[in-house]
Order: C-alpha cells, then structure tokens, then sequence
C-alpha cells in the first residue's frame, strides 16, 4: 500500500507546475515558422510580457534558463575589466556575482546573509564612499530562491539615488515574476532577468532580458557583443528569425502564449499577486503553529521581507530531509532541498527544505503540502506544535480578504 499513488506533485521552488492548459496548447504539430499565426504570436507576447513586470521597455527573449538571462544582462552591459556591486541576500545573488566574473567583470559583494533583507542603509554608504564611482551596475536578486527573502527594490532604488549612483540596476526575478509584486518602471530597475518556467508557468527553456534605454545606451557603447547574446537583434529584428538569433521554441511559445493568457487576460495580474500572497500566509501559519515551543521556523522572520513564491523552513536537522523524504515516497509531493545554508556535506543541511508555492497553485495544493508535512512530522515522531491544519485553513477561509 502507498498513499503516493496518484498525481505526483513537484512542490518546489521551480520549475513550477505547468498548467494542463500550457502542456496541451505545446502539444501539436511542428507550425510554420515562416509566416502565419507563429510569427503574428509572438508580436504579443513581448508586451504581455511587459505587463507581468510593469514595464513600457524592451524585452530579449532567449531558448535557455535563468542562467542564460543572468548571462545574456552582463555581456550586453558590461565588458571585461568593469566593476560591479553585487548585494547578495542568498545562494542566487553569489552565483550571478560568480557569472559576472567567468566573463573578465570584477565584483564586490555586499553580503547581508543568509536571514536577512538588503539593508538600504549599507548600500548607500557603500556608494557614497570615493571609489565607489568605478562601479558600472548593481546586482541584486528580488526574491534569492535559497534563502527565500524578498527584498524591497524599491527602496534599494531610493538608496542609489540618495547616493547619486550613476550606474545601471540589474535585477533578478527569475523566482518571483509573476508571485511577488514587480514594478520595473515605477522602481528604476534597468535590467530584470526572468525565465518561463517558475511564475510564468511553462516548462523550462526561455529566458527574458528586459531593458531600458539607459541599459541599451550600455550596450551601444561596448566594443563588441557576440552576435548570440546581442540583445539588439532580438528587440529589434528585421525578420522572424532575428528574435532567437535562429529557429524560435516554435512549442514553448505556445506554452507561454496559454500562460500569459490565464494570468493576464483570465486571471488578472493583480488576482494572481493577492493569490500566492494568501497561499504564502497559510504557509507561514502552519509553520508558526508547528513552531510553537519548537525549533521548526520560517527561515525569514519579518513577514514583509519574506516571498510569496517559496518558503525556507528550518528545522532541527536530520528532520528536514527525513520529513522531505517521507513526503515524497509516502504523499507524492516533492519538497525543495535546503540550498546554499549550509555545505552538502555539513550535518546542518539536513536542517533546511523550501516548499515551492508559485505559479499555478491554489488552495487545495497547497493545504495538501501542509497535510502532508503535518502527518510527516507526526510519523517520524517530530516534535510539533498542533493546530496548524486549522491555522492554515483559517487564512484560506477568509480569502480573498486576508490579514496584512
Ligand atoms: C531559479 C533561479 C535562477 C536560476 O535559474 P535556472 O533556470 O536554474 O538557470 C536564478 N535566480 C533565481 C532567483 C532563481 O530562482
């Protein structure tokens, strides 16, 4: 006897679940990718995608995940011998700095750790000191999918304009375009990075590269980029074929044509905001239920700091990967692994997993995640604080009006 049989569920922070719909819409013969509903296709999905991230600039597309994007902003901005300042709240912030400098690109990182936010104050201090001129962009990461703080973008943009920071702002949503809120415009943000296949829903295998004049005006003085990453080509194309610099996702793009339909047209961006900011509060309230005279917490104390797309939960360890490994092989869900909180081989790892709350979820996944967890932590004897099922579904009952 299993009680993992039936639809299995990858509860982690990306890829997401792909809605039926996306699967069944890549799901047809090889189209035309001469002219025809292909071609007339993609003309709009570049401002649907402008739409997800309020955004009136241009977007690249690219066939490749995050880290093709991560890739994609740096060589178009940036040339071997730059400077920049990475502020790094997390695992994912530390691999773009790493990125930034496999192409010849100095980096600084300003570390706020593992539990934290970006902390404004540090920022403009920073870029208020003398050498700070040198400094060609900042790199930052809205939600780090480690450590599952969310920062504030809006006020890091009020610190480099306190600072009078001249140089580009370069921000990675690839975990929580289309979850958390995002205001490229509104914000200041001159290079975001996304992919398709965490808020956006669709199988893994495009990335974006929005950009702003002032980014482009970077790119337009560099002595040369490879004709591969060019984002020029791809926002500006003289045929088809120019978007992908080559043969397009021809089946991702109408994968991602269902996606942005449910979310934008359907759905509506701001219902999809306020839905995973519910989910992500009955998340929370089973954790503090849980956590009741326990060790069991949420790995980001202020609720304003923390995604409404995955949460990192801490245990005493073994329990995490003892609780993961009884969810998956006894409920049929996956949780996420502890990533970037402590060494694989250091005991303490085992003292982390994330669940994945983004894309397309809704109650009855997420409510079954935590009852999964809630007869984990019962079955292998963890100690738990009770109450958390009713916690949990108390925050669903009074959608769509929650408490702050
Ligand atoms: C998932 C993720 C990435 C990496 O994306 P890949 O598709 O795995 O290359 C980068 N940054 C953040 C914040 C992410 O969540």
């Amino acid at each position: 006897m299993s009680l993992a049989n039936g639809r299995h569920y990858l509860a982690i922070p990306g890829p997401s679940v792909a809605p039926d719909r996306v699967l069944q819409a890549m799901h047809r013969a090889a189209p035309n990718i001469y002219t025809g509903p292909l071609v007339d296709m993609v003309e709009g999905i570049v401002p649907d995608l402008n739409r997800v991230a309020r955004s009136s600039g241009k977007v690249a597309m690219y066939i490749g995940n995050g880290h093709a994007a991560w890739e994609a902003a740096l060589v178009n901005t940036l040339q071997a011998g730059d400077k920049v300042l990475v502020l790094a709240t997390g695992r994912f912030a530390k691999y773009w700095a790493l990125m930034a400098e496999t192409v010849g690109v100095e980096v600084e990182i300003l570390d706020f750790g593992n539990r934290a936010p970006i902390d404004p104050a540090r920022v403009e201090e920073r870029l208020r000191a003398p050498d700070a001129g040198a400094f060609r962009a900042v790199l930052a990461v809205q939600v780090d999918t480690a450590t599952s703080v969310r920062n504030d973008i809006s006020i890091v943009r009020a610190a480099l304009d306190a600072a009078r920071y001249p140089g580009l702002f370069m921000v990675d949503c690839i975990a929580c375009l289309g979850c958390d809120e995002f205001r490229m415009d509104d914000w200041g943000v001159d290079v975001m990075v996304a992919g398709c296949q965490k808020g956006l829903m669709t199988p893994p295998g495009m990335a974006f590269v929005y950009f702003n004049d002032k980014a482009d005006s970077f790119r337009q003085a560099l002595p040369r980029v490879s004709s591969y990453w060019d984002w020029r080509p791809r926002t500006t194309p003289d045929g088809f074929y120019q978007y992908f610099c080559g043969t397009a996702p021809t089946h991702h793009l109408y994968g991602l044509r269902e996606a942005l339909t449910m979310l934008l047209d359907e759905e509506g961006l701001d219902a999809v905001l306020d839905r995973h900011a519910v989910l992500a509060q009955a998340v929370w309230a089973a954790l503090e239920a849980w956590g009741e005279g326990t060790a069991i917490e949420s790995n980001i104390a202020p609720r304003g700091f923390r995604s409404h797309a995955v949460t990192t939960v801490r245990m005493t360890p073994p329990q995490a990967t003892e609780l993961r490994e009884w969810v998956t092989e006894t409920a049929g869900i996956t949780l996420g692994i502890g990533l970037g909180m402590a060494d694989d081989n250091d005991p303490a790892w085992h003292g982390f997993l994330r669940i994945g709350h983004m894309g397309h979820v809704n109650a009855h996944m997420v409510l079954g995640v935590l009852g999964a967890m809630d007869a984990g932590l019962k079955a292998l004897g963890i100690p738990h604080g009770g109450g958390a099922l009713e916690a949990a579904s108390r925050v669903c009952a009074v959608a769509p009006n929650p408490p702050a």
